[in-house]
């Protein structure tokens, strides 16, 4: 039986009738391969033609469903070439409305006369009849109705594949399995949380008989998938934290002494959340952080601190960042900071040349070197440490889960902490970071004078120009970002490459133009970054390279070009790179975007500098989906549940998963084996690497 359902679900969608090999490769562009993939491909959304009108009743602009007989033959007109029109009269006994079709052949041969039928479909008014153009039709005989009298679900789809179809064969593989579906969740927990059984929830989602039938499907289904993202994520946890002990650091005497050797004063929120970490340090246990602080709330500085506490009491740190940029920017500055008190930093990324490398390698591997500052060079096999003691990784949004998890496995449980400017709402963090303890650094160092942001269009480039200059005048710097890199045959937006070379010779021909990104060798990324830093440079042109955590605080202006292809958070991260320093600070929105999206994107952008309301807003706006973008989290994607709009369901999913741990830790127990195999194939990746037992 058992055995049965399995092969049942494991079948490809080729073998179901009306699917055959051509629709089967249709099929597979929406991701679906077997009957598993059919059955838990959820609707998008509903249309509610479960209400049959009058037709005396019917509005003009509603779309509805009415029931009629059809009252005259089909007829057919040309008005001219390529155009063929056929209308049918339907009655009931409040009234007439005429169907219209148009060069739809077949409907000749559809309908005759007396037979009744139910129809769905806009109204329109006009004078005193009404038509409906194009309905979905449906016979009236004994049947089942599916297309109408009914919640109907409507399906993400694609070319070739119509919704009728779609529901086909749905309908078709929910038949091969009803019934036979095992449920994941114990008869306890389904009790405890009312949720409903699966074949049921399955059926349900699909093709709700009501809306509390829709209503309880979704809950249920909604609830097993966060449920299992839970358990995912606390096992994650489990699994890193295990039952051994991490590092007592110590405390530090010259931590004072350090502090006010800083050319600045911290601040009230860094002060405090360092006092988090000194304490998750000290504590024997093993410390997993996320330091959240919006763009320029002086993150870096914290884990500065941090180091320095590790390696005073005897280990070695890492700090791992996303970008060359960045790593080469921090190494700079970190160094500096604390050359000093006798402590020796390390730069190690991709591009440093064999020979560097090995001898890098050599003294992080003896421990001659104290920290190491680098990109995902950091996690390759080869790199090798003698006491690892404090893992950092910086712009955590940009990595993955596995990623810091494999960066910290080559020490013995050291801290880590983990540094975002991505500010996920707080509840959201608690959950889905589960595995982590939060500090929020939620003040900026003072002086800092709000980013006004503009919103431009072509018509204004001409002042803008201007005002480019004026700036630069003053001895300023101005940050030029285009979302290409080069031009491009299929993308209509500005690339860096052709703004520069344009620039360059026309508008600022007199000013020194550089230009950055990903393309360039990175020996050469870095001259052109000192050239910046040091003010050889006026306008940097650039692409996303600049994103995150470059700190130039002489630079004032960032113009963003075609602002309406980057998402809120992006923009904000962009923005960011200007407002670090005493100068007023300036933020040009060129918006060749006309969707309200983007245009709502722009009006956030020039309300607020708040980078929390910032993450709200983009929530709201892209839906959690592409805002967690799974893949930068580490998180499986989610069929159903929505993280914002679900948030209850996400809390008592939470409270089960706790549930179901307590009293079995690693999933032993025969009632959760369901539970356990789902889990780990829904973390497959991140499993892998981190085994659950
Ligand atoms: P982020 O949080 O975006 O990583 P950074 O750590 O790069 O921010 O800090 C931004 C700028 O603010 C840097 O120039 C840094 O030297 C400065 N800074 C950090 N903390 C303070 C402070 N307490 N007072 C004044 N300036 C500060
Ligand atoms: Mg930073």
């Amino acid at each position: 039986m058992n055995n049965n359902i399995d092969s049942i679900l494991k079948k490809s969608v080729k073998y179901l009738k009306g699917v055959g090999e051509s629709r089967a490769v249709l099929y597979h562009n929406l991701g679906i391969f077997t009957v598993e993939d059919l059955i838990t491909h959820f609707p998008r959304d509903y249309e509610d033609r479960s209400n049959l009108k009058k037709i005396a009743f019917l509005a003009d602009g509603e779309t509805c469903s009415f029931e009629g007989v059809i009252a005259s033959a089909v007829s057919e007109s040309r008005p001219r070439r390529g155009l063929s029109i056929y209308k049918v009269l339907i009655k009931d006994e409040t009234g007439l409305i005429i169907a219209t079709w148009f060069n739809q052949h077949y409907i000749k041969n559809v309908f005759s006369e007396g037979d009744a039928y139910v129809f769905y479909g806009k109204i329109s008014r006009r004078f005193r009849s009404f038509e409906v153009q194009n309905p979905v039709y449906e016979k009236m005989d004994n049947g089942e109705m599916k297309n109408t009298c009914r919640i109907v679900p409507v399906y993400p789809a694609t070319a070739r594949l119509t919704q009728n179809v779609i529901r086909s064969t749905i309908r078709n593989a929910l038949e091969l399995v009803m019934g036979n579906l095992e449920d994941i969740l114990s008869p306890r927990i389904r009790s405890r949380y009312l949720l409903s059984e699966i074949n049921y929830s399955l059926q349900n989602i699909h093709f709700p008989r009501s809306e509390d039938d829709f209503r309880n499907a979704r809950y249920r289904l909604v609830f097993e998938e966060l449920l299992l993202l839970q358990l995912g994520l606390l096992n994650i946890k489990n699994s890193l934290e295990g039952s051994v002990k991490g590092i007592q650091f110590r405390p530090l005497e010259e931590m004072q002494g350090f502090m006010d050797s800083l050319p600045f004063k911290l601040t009230n929120a860094q002060t405090k959340v360092f006092k988090e970490i000194e304490n998750g340090m000290e504590s024997p246990k093993v410390m997993n952080r996320l330091v959240q602080g919006d763009v320029g709330s002086g993150k870096t500085i914290v884990a500065v601190l941090a180091l320095l506490k590790a390696v005073k009491s005897g280990y070695q740190g890492t700090l791992m960042v996303p970008t060359e940029i960045l790593a080469e920017q921090h190494f700079g500055s970190i160094n500096g900071l604390l050359e000093g008190w006798g402590i020796r930093v390390a730069l190690l990324t991709g591009s440093q040349t064999r020979k560097q490398k090995t001898e890098i390698l050599e003294n992080i591997k003896s421990g001659v070197i104290d920290v190491v500052i680098g990109t995902h060079a950091l996690i390759e096999d080869d790199v090798k440490f003698d006491r690892l003691g404090l893992v950092i990784t910086d712009e955590q949004h940009r990595f993955g889960v596995r990623q810091r998890a494999i960066l910290s496995q080559k020490g013995e449980n050291p801290d880590v902490l983990v540094m975002t400017a991505t500010p996920i709402p707080r509840t959201l963090a608690l959950i889905l970071y589960g595995d982590l303890d939060i500090s929020i650094i939620d003040e900026l160092p003072p002086g800092r004078k709000p980013i006004e942001t503009y919103e431009a269009d072509a018509g204004m480039r001409e002042r803008i120009n201007r005002f480019i200059r004026k700036k630069v005048s003053e001895g300023r710097q101005v940050y030029i970002v285009c979302p290409l890199v080069e031009d491009s045959d299929t993308i209509d937006a500005k690339s860096a490459q052709d703004t520069a070379d344009s620039i360059a010779k026309k508008d600022f021909c007199d000013l020194k133009v550089g230009l950055i990104h990903g393309k360039i060798k990175s020996k050469d990324k870095d001259s052109i970054m000192k050239a910046f830093v040091q003010g050889d440079i006026d306008i940097l042109v650039s692409t996303t390279v600049i994103e995150v955590g470059v700190n130039v605080p002489n630079a004032t202006v960032m113009v963003i070009e075609n602002a309406e292809r980057f998402g809120l958070a992006q923009l904000h991260q962009l923005r960011g790179r200007v407002g670090r320093g005493e100068h007023q600070s300036y933020c040009i929105l060129y918006n060749e975007g006309k969707t309200e999206v983007s245009k709502e994107r722009m009006k956030v952008m020039q309300k607020t500098n708040d980078g929390f309301v910032i993450s709200e807003k983009d929530l709201e706006l892209r839906g959690p989906g592409e805002f967690f973008g799974t893949r930068q989290h580490g998180i499986p994607d989610l069929k159903i549940a929505n993280l914002y709009r679900d948030m209850e369901i996400l809390k008592k999913a939470q409270e089960a998963a706790f549930e179901i741990l307590k009293n079995d830790r690693l999933l032993e127990k025969d009632e959760n084996t369901m539970l356990k195999n789902k889990v780990t194939e829904r973390f497959k990746e991140r499993t892998h690497e981190l085994s659950m037992n």
